[in-house]
């Protein structure tokens, strides 16, 4: 049954258990606003109390508000981990139990589940943070929309320009967690939230995912990216991350997310993502290859490649080497084993080597230490097998832009009438100099006297191709608008996988490979 209501009450007491519910460290928090502080404090078991002041800039006055925070009249607050808001526990502490008390125009995202309780004066919300589970703490001018599955609240905190995107978003969550609670085994709390946030993040943590307001709309969030972050509930924020072992969790959240929904819609779109892994890492200088157990974060270089394409491609080989059926049953043997305790890729070897009576070591020891692929091998035409392209198999794509390390505007034509808007879009990508990736902007006539491939539909776009007579590659930006140019570079960082773009009136984009 599905219904909507104001107020969940439903909390930890499920996991922990009445009789330990006094080791939870107490905090309090409230939200001065016009102070630019919260201000409240923190009791442990010894019943001594410790003052909490977090002081944070307005979000316009930081640079890193994603590092530092931000406290904010019109938006809110983010309050990252690091701050300190959720003070060091004593030994036996099994987490926090945080109050926050808010203006009522704001609101507090509980996690991973927790009440909220709305008055005419101020708005309360609390809930229960287990040690593992830390998050930043998120306060917004939030509209609610909530939705009842299968005893799990999900929950949309979305500002008014979004808010008619909440049901959407609320449909394709509960989807999201009920084919992976199938698939896994039951999802871990009490509730899910989507938060919009104005920062330009998309990022998992219990119970809950932020996502930038400037992407919410776009059609692929409530798809795979929700989807994605959803799945990382388990992986990553259900079984925690060892990181000095490892970080598994990115290959898992894209094998259980992204390319299960590929597989699901066609064996072809599965086939597609393999050949995109390994373009993908195809394209990583051999300088910049390293093994699978040493990714950590992908916020560095083009380790994405690594941490989350050729991992995904570990597991989809795996489960190919062990069976589908026998893979699932370990998958659901792993989370079982697991929940709630940090792992590395060990407890990973070691519960599939067991769970499918398979000494695994051989397979893990080749895929997580060595930094390669395997050889080219072209009798290999579903890309089953984690290995490098024969140069015939490889396409140009928009990847080439993102990480390229320096980029160099041709503005071709003489047409373009704000450049500087263009070089500072282009410094989102990279660093831009003379000698880097050569970046044509001009119509397409111009364009395409000098490279070799057109996309297939009329219209502005950007595309990855090569110069004509044997040259290198080069990106074509067909437009003679300076705005409609930065707003096709500022797309472009969500469509590395294709070779062209061409953004549709409707706001939906066409897209496509050079091989089809
Ligand atoms: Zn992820």
């Amino acid at each position: 049954m599905r219904f909507f209501h104001i107020v969940c009450g439903v909390c930890f007491l499920f996991l922990v258990g009445p009789t330990q519910a006094d080791t939870w460290r107490k905090v309090t928090l409230k939200l001065d606003i016009s102070a630019g502080a919260l201000v409240g404090s923190s009791v442990g078991v010894d019943g001594v109390k410790i003052p909490i002041v977090i002081n944070a800039p307005e979000l316009k006055k930081s640079e890193h508000a994603e590092d530092t925070g931000y406290i904010d009249f019109r938006y809110g607050a983010f309050i990252p981990i690091g701050s300190g808001w959720l003070p060091s526990l004593q030994s036996g502490d099994l987490g926090w139990s945080v109050e926050v008390v808010t203006p009522p125009d704001f609101v507090t995202v509980p996690f991973p589940d927790g009440e909220i309780i709305e008055t005419s004066y101020e708005n309360i919300t609390r809930f229960n943070v287990p040690k593992l589970a830390s998050a930043p703490l998120v306060i917004g001018r939030f509209h609610i929309a909530e939705l009842e599955a299968d005893g799990i609240t999900i929950r949309t905190f979305f500002s008014s320009a979004n808010s008619k995107l909440a049901k959407g978003f609320l449909e394709s969550a509960d989807e999201a967690i009920g084919a992976l609670s199938a698939r896994i085994g039951p999802y871990p709390y009490s509730a899910f939230s989507i938060v919009e946030s104005p920062l330009p993040v998309g990022l998992g943590f219990p119970g809950f995912t932020l996502v930038s307001a400037r992407i919410l709309p776009m059609p692929f969030m409530k798809g795979r990216s929700l989807w994605h972050e959803i799945s990382h509930v388990w992986w990553g924020n259900g079984v925690f991350v060892d990181y000095a072992k490892g970080n598994w969790a990115e290959g898992f959240a894209v094998f259980f997310a992204d390319y299960a929904l590929a597989s699901r819609k066609s064996e072809n779109a599965a086939r597609d993502m393999r050949l995109d892994w390994l373009l993908e890492f195809d394209a990583l200088p051999p300088e910049k290859r390293f093994p699978l157990r040493q990714f950590v974060t992908k916020s560095h270089g083009q380790a994405q490649a690594i941490g989350y394409g050729k991992a995904a491609m570990v597991l989809q080989m795996l489960e190919r080497k062990i069976g589908a059926q026998v893979f699932d049953n370990c998958v659901k043997k792993f989370w079982n084993d697991w929940k709630f305790q940090k792992v590395g890729w060990l407890e990973i070897e070691n519960t599939f080597s067991e769970c499918s009576g398979s000494d695994l070591s051989s397979f893990f020891k080749r895929w997580l230490d060595d930094p390669g692929a395997a050889r080219a091998d072209l009798t290999d035409q579903d890309f089953l097998t984690f290995r490098h392209l024969a140069p015939a198999e490889r396409v140009s794509t928009l990847r080439l832009f993102l990480s390229a390390s320096l980029l160099e505007p041709q503005f071709l034509g003489g047409v373009i009438d704000n450049r500087i808007g263009i070089e500072k879009a282009l410094k989102t990508v990279g660093n831009v100099g003379a000698g880097g990736l050569p970046i044509f902007v001009g119509t397409r006539q111009d364009i395409a006297k000098l490279v070799i491939d057109l996309p297939p539909e009329a219209g502005s776009g950007i595309w990855a191709s090569r110069l004509r007579n044997g040259g290198g590659d080069v990106i074509a930006i067909s437009s003679t608008n300076s705005r409609e140019a930065i707003s096709l570079i500022m797309r472009s960082h969500h469509y590395g996988r294709y070779s062209w773009v061409i953004p549709q009136k409707n706001g939906r984009a066409k897209t496509g490979r050079w091989n089809g």
